[in-house]
């Protein structure tokens, strides 16, 4: 039955009323469907920061852009923490302009070209009126007295950080062991990321040092305002992890609480908390819900298909389901048979019929894919014929074939579907994946570890995986997997205190199972899901992923009116979105438009946003 599929196959195309169906057959081989994959062009966002990010109301904390060029470090790793936290923001080069925001962060680092002599008095008297800044890699000598520190040394060989117990608000979020000491990077390498460390004059305040005693952030008040001067680059603690260029700064690879990256993003948003004037926060969470569990399962064998039912069930009795993500495997190979034909085909059309979402896993799952060839992008069912000679082995096989040719086969083989989410197998990560996927019509992928990224917000994976600009592609971090030992079964309340880690912060947690087995994972997984708080939203990750993307593309705008306790919110989403929720420093009494409010009177959910079109609240403040 399942013999490989010879050369020269017989073709023979078919119209739908939708899409072009080709039928394949070879002599032995089951027929396959295949519904044809556009290759997309790569859609570069805009070039200029500045347009991208305008300025548009006074709540927006100002991003002063201190190093334009000619090679510049753009603000990409700032861009990503600020969308991520829900932080209103605009890019500016004009320092008058920023100073007519209350809060002000300069990115990426001030030296001595960056400011004039004046400046320095113009930005003393925004501190001491009230202002506050928040910078990294203060390097100028005219900037010591207003940062508050001595001198500085740099260093690649700082390894950990751990922050100090204050009553600063900015560390407010950090409650966590995980998030009191992070690690910058294995001591394995002699040499690590860039930190600056501060010797802080008397009368600043250390809020984190390093493990040579200096200080990695600190803080000086200057009459009603404050400055924060962070020896680090939110390109190294952040945005390398996200895109996996650490130095193995992970403490553990999965199933522990990582949040080495995050904390970064919560020391921002505690600071815009703490000092933005009448705050408004876009959410990370939908329907006003305090965090999220993504579901998922990985179907990466022959008897990993029928299981796959009993987990549906399972998850439909409790209110939920979960994204199935498939290795569509046609060819016979060094390690299995193929496997993507009948019956296996009807129990994925059975899984998607009854409410599961379903992803692809590749086709030969190959342990060597993060070493495979981009591919020429024309890889197609009729043609591409990969296979794994060993575990980490492969001949015939690209990055674009294990991509594309899944997507053909899954769509042309389950009615109504349209794949656009992804998982390597073993979770592998070519630094080519998101171009493959963004011109393959992806949207989004999961095939990193939360530990290893050491981040549990999804974000924009950067195009080649670099640091110069996003991909389309949407990167949601598995948190919790079924394998290490001693299997998940017994590992469900660890599970538990992970995803409660996760939700203190407004992040999310990915679980993923495999659904090799459903008698002992399956019942592990309704035991986790009945022990789970009603305030975690439970959901397959597709769902929740087109959630995050229309989130993440947001316009949005808080202006205030005449009258003082009144404010119009204004949003417009490009797609249809259900569940945003803002978060408002000032309780609320009445919001038009279809918004409801919490009882808390502080957050407010929208109702369902039309495509395009842009809809205003009016919001009445309790006091
Ligand atoms: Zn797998």
């Amino acid at each position: 039955m399942k013999q490989s599929l010879a050369v020269g196959l017989l073709a023979f195309a078919l119209c739908g009323s939708a899409a072009v169906w080709k039928l394949i057959a070879a002599h032995a081989t089951p027929a396959l469907r295949t519904k044809e994959v556009p290759l997309l062009a790569i859609a570069h966002q805009h070039a200029d920061q500045l347009q991208q990010f305008p300025e548009s109301f006074p709540l927006q904390v100002a991003v002063f852009w201190t190093s334009p060029g000619p090679d510049p470090e753009n603000p990409l790793p700032l861009v990503h923490s600020l969308k991520e936290m829900g932080i209103p923001f605009f890019v500016t080069r004009d320092l008058p302009q920023a100073l007519r925001h209350r809060l002000v962060i300069f990115y990426p680092s001030v030296d001595s070209h960056t400011f004039t002599e004046p400046q320095v008095d113009l930005l003393t008297t925004f501190v001491r009126q009230g202002g506050f800044i928040f910078a990294q890699n203060v390097f100028w000598g005219g900037l010591q007295n207003l940062f508050g520190f001595r001198s500085f040394a740099p260093s690649r060989k700082r390894y950990h950080l751990a922050f100090s117990v204050t009553k600063d608000p900015v560390t407010k979020y950090l409650n966590r062991p995980e998030e009191r000491e992070t690690q910058l990077g294995s001591d394995h390498f002699p040499e690590i990321i860039w930190s600056n460390g501060y010797v802080p004059d008397p009368g600043a305040e250390v809020l984190a040092h390093f493990d040579d005693g200096s200080a990695a952030l600190l803080t000086n008040s200057v009459g009603k305002g404050k400055v924060y001067l962070l020896g680090l680059s939110l390109l190294d603690v952040v945005l390398r992890n996200q895109n996996n260029r650490d130095y193995d700064a992970q403490r553990h690879y999965v199933n522990t609480f990582e949040p080495g990256a995050d904390v970064w993003l919560l020391v921002l948003r505690a600071w815009y908390e703490a000092y933005g004037k009448d705050w408004v926060r876009l959410s990370t969470i939908p329907g006003g819900q305090r965090s999220a569990l993504l579901l998922s399962h990985d179907v990466d064998w022959e008897n990993s298909f029928a299981p796959g039912l009993d987990f549906a069930r399972i998850e439909k009795a409790n209110q939920t389901s979960s994204t199935f993500f498939i290795q569509t495997k046609y060819v016979d190979d060094a390690n299995s048979k193929g496997f993507f034909f009948a019956p296996k085909i009807d129990i994925l059309r059975q899984l998607k019929t009854g409410g599961s979402t379903v992803g692809s896993h590749s086709i030969i799952h190959s342990r060597g894919f993060n070493k495979f060839e981009l591919g020429s992008g024309h890889e197609t069912y009729s043609s591409y014929q990969p296979r794994g000679l060993g575990f980490d082995t492969a001949s015939g096989a690209t990055v674009f074939g294990e991509v594309r040719v899944s997507k053909e086969l899954l769509d042309g083989e389950i009615p109504g579907q349209d794949t656009i989410f992804f998982r390597a197998g073993h979770l592998r990560v070519p630094i080519s994946l998101p171009e493959a996927l963004e011109r393959s019509g992806y949207q989004f992928d999961s095939s990193f570890t939360a530990d290893d990224v050491l981040s549990n917000f999804p974000f924009p994976l950067p195009r080649d995986l670099g640091f110069e600009e996003d991909s389309e592609i949407y990167e949601f971090p598995v948190t919790i997997e079924d394998e290490e030992s001693p299997g998940f079964a017994k590992r469900v309340p660890q599970a538990l205190q992970v995803i409660l880690a996760n939700a203190e912060n407004g992040a999310v947690s990915v679980l993923l199972i495999h659904s090799n087995e459903s008698v002992l994972k399956a019942a592990a997984e309704q035991d986790l899901l009945r022990q789970l708080p009603s305030d975690i939203v439970k959901t397959d990750m597709l769902t929740f992923a087109k959630f995050w993307r229309a989130r993440d593309r947001l316009q949005w705008s808080l202006t205030a009116t005449s009258v003082p306790t009144e404010a119009v919110l204004q949003v417009k989403s490009d797609e249809s979105v259900t569940g945003l929720t803002f978060e408002f420093q000032c309780p609320i009494a009445t919001a038009t438009g279809g918004a409801t409010m919490s009882l808390d009177h502080r957050h407010l959910v929208l109702p369902e946003l039309a495509p395009g079109r842009s809809v205003s609240i009016h919001i009445n403040y309790l006091h």
